[in-house]
């Protein structure tokens, strides 16, 4: 079970620190099945951690302030001292770790040196949230090797204050909150305002989730994320001065939406109209998981990837490609865009059996419409952050 990642993981630190590791950790990566855009507008999403993994070997060095982190997988260490107060640094992936130990200094507790080496197969960057994987690792690392006594929930608001601060990401709490709370089998609804959360049984009977990742991303439209928040509030401030009691997204609806359509404006209405739909779409796909119905899951899928299309306008021609020829088969229940948007991967929601096929079919159109090798990831649900020992997990 993961053998070829661990064994990497170990080989890496003997090679940068010329001895044995004393633990090993498992951070994972996730999915978000259903519920974008919505975790900072008053929404509930649907994510869960999956079998990709940033394994961390480590060993604690005794009467020492110094860490250091080998990230084999660029090939690149960096050194520090513990102690001291961290400012950010030039090499990007350093800024979540110097973010972890600022964020863990600033609620007053100490920590000691550390030799890490760490590999992964999170892909960086295509909206797996190898960067919650990277800073919730190391935040759960340092809480169980110095008896910190965080709770999980500090331990995912250590990793997000790490990614706003050191980062300058202004990510939500999702992916942090997956990677350390996932569960075998399990999606999570999670509440982004008040942090409460469900588990539900992850049955697909007979199907399964698969990721086409586009391999792009346009980041010259990323400044779309601040225009859509900027549209959103637009909308809100109508809809608040029509119905002062309405605080949040969830109270709206789209006949209120409706009604307000001229004072909105094109845009600010597109927008609201997705987020309100899709907070719906959210508690009906808890409702198809609960029924054991992934025929509806995978409308809900679909219609989702509509949305984010066509009203809030977040997706791009490769994406809408992948979902498109992913639609055309019988064997897809559902596809839409997952993450952020303006490229990464899409989820879909495939038979079993008919995976393979299917993904090299669309992987073949894709490369000659676009010229470009997408990958497939064909991932389960799986724990969240882990040590593991002997083929075993600590809990
Ligand atoms: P995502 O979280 O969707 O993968 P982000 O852009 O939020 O994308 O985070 C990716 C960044 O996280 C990388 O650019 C890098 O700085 C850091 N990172 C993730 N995985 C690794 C790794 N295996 N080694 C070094 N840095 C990593
Ligand atoms: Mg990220």
């Amino acid at each position: 079970m993961h053998t070829t990642l661990i064994n990497a993981a170990k080989a890496a630190f003997q090679s940068a620190f010329q001895s044995e590791p004393e633990h090993i950790f498992l951070s994972p990566g996730r999915i978000n099945i259903i519920g974008e855009h919505v975790d900072y507008n008053d929404g509930y999403v649907l994510p869960a951690a999956i079998d990709k993994y940033i394994c961390f070997a480590v060993k604690k060095q005794q009467d020492s302030e110094t860490c250091t982190f080998f990230a084999a997988d660029l090939n690149e260490s960096f050194s520090f001292n513990i102690s001291e107060k961290q400012s950010p640094v030039g090499q990007m992936w350093v800024n979540y770790l110097l973010g972890v130990v600022d964020a863990i200094q600033e609620s007053g507790k100490t920590v000691g040196g550390l030799q890490i080496a760490f590999s992964s197969t999170i892909p960086m960057g295509s909206g797996l949230s190898s960067s919650a994987a990277l800073e919730c690792g190391f935040a759960y690392i340092l809480n169980i090797l110095f008896d910190l006594q965080f709770s999980k929930k500090e331990i995912a608001l250590i990793g997000q204050k790490a990614e706003h601060t050191f980062a300058g990401v202004q990510c939500g709490i999702m992916d942090q909150f997956a990677s350390v709370f996932g569960k075998e089998n399990k999606v999570m609804m999670l509440d982004c305002n008040s942090l409460e959360h469900q588990y539900y049984d992850a049955q697909l009977n007979g199907y399964s989730l698969v990721l086409f990742d586009s391999c792009v991303k346009h980041t010259h439209l990323t400044s779309g994320y601040n225009d859509r928040r900027k549209d959103v509030e637009v909308g809100k401030e109508i809809i608040k001065s029509h119905y002062p009691g309405i605080l949040n997204f969830r109270q709206v609806t789209e006949e209120i939406l409706t009604e307000l359509k001229e004072d909105m404006g094109d845009l600010a209405y597109k927008r609201c109209l997705y987020l309100v739909k899709e907070i719906k779409r959210v508690e009906e796909a808890v409702k198809a998981l609960s029924e054991n119905n992934p025929e509806y899951l995978g409308r809900l899928m679909t219609e989702t990837h509509t949305g984010l299309s066509q009203e809030y306008e977040v997706s791009c021609n490769e994406i809408d490609f992948l979902v498109e020829e992913a639609l055309k088969e019988e064997s897809v229940l559902g596809a839409r865009m997952m993450g952020g948007g303006f490229g990464g991967c899409s989820i879909n929601l495939v038979k079993e059996d008919q995976a393979d096929r299917i993904s090299r079919n669309i992987e073949e159109k894709y490369r000659k419409a676009f010229g470009i090798d997408m990958k497939v990831y064909k991932i389960n649900i799986s724990e969240g952050i882990k040590e593991y020992t002997d083929n075993e997990f600590i809990i």
